[in-house]
């Protein structure tokens, strides 16, 4: 026990050791990137367990995506064994959704209630505004209600504060279809993603003796990625850690970056005073990044106006110098992007990340066409395909049978002959009755005049909802599939081949998860629910399959940098380092946004512990444009020195060079040719020597023996002049 103790201890450094002891009372980890607050979370609550016989019962760890809460679990179970399968590890949602499950019923859920996905929301929402006869986008009104619930006002703030217009419509108007979607979510006894914490939080005031129970469960609180709590998640914290908080909060004000998403930097910044008697630990050492790759990161967040100055120290040496490579344009960006990564080899070390999701395309296409194996994390949309989606709401209203919007979308599909009229006279029945949709559904009978075909529907979903209790979600589904003939149904679509496959995949997907954790329908639901909505699962780009669960294969991760927050790697590639993209073309008009950006920037730079590659494209493709783009403002913040620019070929022609980490010439880069006459000696990376026998524009043709005639675009030829 004892030298386990100082194991605890002794991988850390004196201010990491000062924060894993504390033990009662509020904290504050602040510190910059790649310092340690992370493993300093683990291993205080390491801590807690040994050394202050805390149960692993009382512990809660709050983390910012599903993902790095498994991760965390996964090293504490290393650390403390058994225990770990009774601590608390989860995100803001889980955990609300977790309390809801058993406590819902006091704020008016009923049991089986279903989380509603943005899709499901916006189905929703056209329905409304139809019925209230308004003519907005619903997916820009559902962008108003996010913004209405991620505060707290709710709706009687949001009609002082917010402008006369709101997604098109008059604020008042838009406060209505609050109300009514509100009303409507509930009727069908589902929530949406933010009513999850909404909801606890109400639970929390109206019921002091649940918030008791909950905090029996929580008694040591810690969250981390603190910089980016919004004022809901900054509520319920408050209300779980109580009177007597011993919660732990970490955070790095620089990285900051779902400001769009209503995450408020005052949280962090204002924790002391919210929390009186907070001790506050600094960490001024990164263990992650070279000092090559970290002096760049210090450079670039030093030059945001609005934040408090830290200082960060790099304990690795100095390192490869951070490459700087521009492209013509988007395509031969991805080209370059690449040929470097199959050089370089060692794929499972390699993340590619990017600003936006439309940008993975061409890498995809290249990285395939390289046979580079890769995944891809986010913005899969699988679970929003309609095939997934038509068999999902199969199981949802199994589960749930006041789910309308489900039964809406699968009432005729496969088709079984219940028309839309039939369908709308039959909804308009349970809405002047105030019943449930599939409630009219049963008393078709009285209400239609040829009721066959609703009756078989009916009894189908009775079925499933018995099925539902009996079967886990893999057999579950598999017999909606059968029952429903759903694959004879999609087999003579155009794209049947691939719908096919998605309907294996979501097979897949339940058995790895049974096989994982072995629960019930319903928690397969939440699942997914929870998952879908923030953070995909990863795709393979080879075979576009779901990943596996936990399969940690040698592939290059593509994604984006909101995605990476938290995250590090050896070799990062950070592309598309433009105007209009990073900083993003929505940001440039406040200084605020603007420093949200940078500070992007800064986290995408500082996941990098070896090896930091830049990029921009000169020309890329925006809407199907072309359009030409300028460097990011963001590289001029970068003092000369700190970049290496390459070229396209240089170094590394067609992986002749040993497969290995080191970019051997890059400083000692040759100095390109330029300008030519004629008759120049000159050297081509992969042609050998040659003589230039015509020079006309950007353009040479130089005779290399033994090959032949080449024509050049000098620019990116790579030529050196002998
Ligand atoms: P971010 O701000 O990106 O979330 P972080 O501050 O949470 O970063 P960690 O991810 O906890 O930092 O740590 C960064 C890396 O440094 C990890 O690989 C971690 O294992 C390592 N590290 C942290 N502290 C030490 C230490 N004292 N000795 C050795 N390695 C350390
Ligand atoms: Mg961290």
């Amino acid at each position: 026990f004892e030298s386990s103790m100082s194991d605890l201890l002794s991988s850390l450094n004196e201010a990491q050791q000062a924060a894993v002891k504390h033990f009662e009372g509020p904290a504050l980890v602040v510190a910059g990137a790649g310092s340690g607050k992370t493993r300093t979370v683990v291993h205080r609550i390491a801590y807690l367990l040994r050394e202050h016989r805390v149960y692993a019962g009382e512990i809660l760890a709050v983390t910012f995506t599903n993902k790095a809460a498994g991760e965390m679990k996964e090293r504490l179970g290393k650390m403390v064994g058994r225990a770990a399968h009774d601590l608390w590890v989860s995100t803001f949602h889980s955990a609300a959704l977790r309390i809801l499950r058993v406590y819902g019923e006091w704020v008016g859920l009923k049991p089986g209630f279903v989380v509603y996905d943005d899709d499901d929301q916006n189905t929703l929402l056209k329905e409304i505004l139809k019925d209230l006869g308004l003519e907005a986008k619903p997916g820009a009104v559902r962008a108003v209600l996010d913004r209405i619930k991620n505060r707290l006002g709710g709706i009687s703030e949001f009609l002082r504060d917010a402008p006369d217009y709101v997604a098109g419509i008059l604020r008042e108007d838009a406060a209505l279809v609050y109300q009514r979607y509100q009303q409507s979510l509930r009727a069908q006894g589902a929530v949406d993603f933010n009513d999850l914490l909404l909801l606890a939080i109400e639970l929390f005031e109206n019921h002091p003796e649940i918030l008791h129970k909950v905090q029996q469960r929580a008694r040591f609180i810690h969250v981390d990625e603190y910089q980016d709590t919004n004022p809901v998640q900054y509520r319920l914290t408050r209300l779980l850690a109580g009177e007597n908080p011993n919660l732990m909060v970490v955070g790095d004000p620089d990285q900051s970056i779902y400001g769009f998403r209503n995450a408020d930097i005052n949280n962090i910044l204002d924790f002391t005073k919210d929390y009186p008697g907070a001790k506050v630990y600094r960490l001024e050492e990164n263990y992650r990044s070279t000092s090559a790759i970290l002096s760049l990161a210090n450079a670039v967040i030093a030059k945001n106006a609005l934040r408090l100055e830290k200082t960060l120290r790099p304990v690795k040496g100095g390192g490869d110098p951070v490459c700087l490579f521009r492209a013509p344009n988007a395509r031969e960006e991805a080209a370059f992007v690449a040929r470097e990564i199959a050089r370089l080899g060692n794929f499972g070390q390699i993340a590619i990340l990017y600003r936006t999701n439309a940008q993975s395309r061409l890498l995809e296409e290249h990285l395939r066409r390289a046979q580079i194996p890769a995944r891809l994390v986010g913005a899969v949309g699988f679970f929003e395909r309609r095939e997934v989606k038509d068999i999902l709401a199969y199981a949802r209203l199994a589960v749930n049978p006041l789910d309308s919007i489900s039964l809406r979308r699968i009432v005729n599909v496969p088709t079984r002959g219940i028309g839309a009229s039939t369908v709308a006279k039959l909804l308009e029945h349970a809405q002047q009755h105030g019943i449930p949709a599939l409630e009219a559904f049963r008393q078709a009978e009285a209400i239609l005049s040829r009721p066959q075909q609703v009756g078989a529907f009916v009894e189908l979903v009775d079925e499933l909802a018995e099925a539902a209790f009996e079967t886990g979600p893999a057999e579950f589904l598999e017999r909606v599939l059968d029952a429903t003939d759903y694959k004879t149904f999609i087999k003579d679509e155009p794209d049947a081949e691939d719908r096919l496959a998605n309907l294996e995949e979501l097979l897949r997907a339940a058995r790895d998860w049974e096989a994982e954790f072995g629960g019930t329908l319903a928690e397969f639901l939440d699942t997914i629910a929870l998952t879908a909505s923030i953070e995909e699962p990863a795709k393979r780009v080879q075979d576009g399959k779901l990943e596996a669960p936990r399969e940690k294969a040698e592939e290059v991760t593509l994604m984006t940098l909101h995605n990476a927050k938290g995250l590090e790697f050896p070799i990062v590639f950070l592309v598309g380092v433009e105007e209009n993209l990073l900083p993003h073309r929505n940001s440039l008009n406040r200084l605020e946004d603007l420093e949200e950006e940078r500070r992007l920037f800064y986290v995408g730079i500082t996941r990098a512990q070896e090896r930091l590659y830049l990029s921009y494209a000169e020309e890329r493709e925006i809407y199907g444009k072309r359009e030409s783009t300028r460097p990011s403002r963001f590289l001029e913040d970068i003092p000369e020195g700190m970049l290496t620019e390459v070229n396209p070929f240089g170094e590394f022609g067609r992986g002749v060079r040993p497969v290995t980490v080191g970019w051997a010439a890059a400083p000692s880069r040759p100095k390109l040719a330029e300008n030519f006459k004629g008759g120049e000696k000159v050297k081509h990376p992969r042609f050998g020597n040659g003589t230039v026998v015509a020079a006309l524009g950007g353009e040479v043709t130089v005779h290399f023996p033994g090959v032949g005639l080449k024509k050049l675009a000098v620019k990116f030829a790579g030529l050196e002049l002998l």
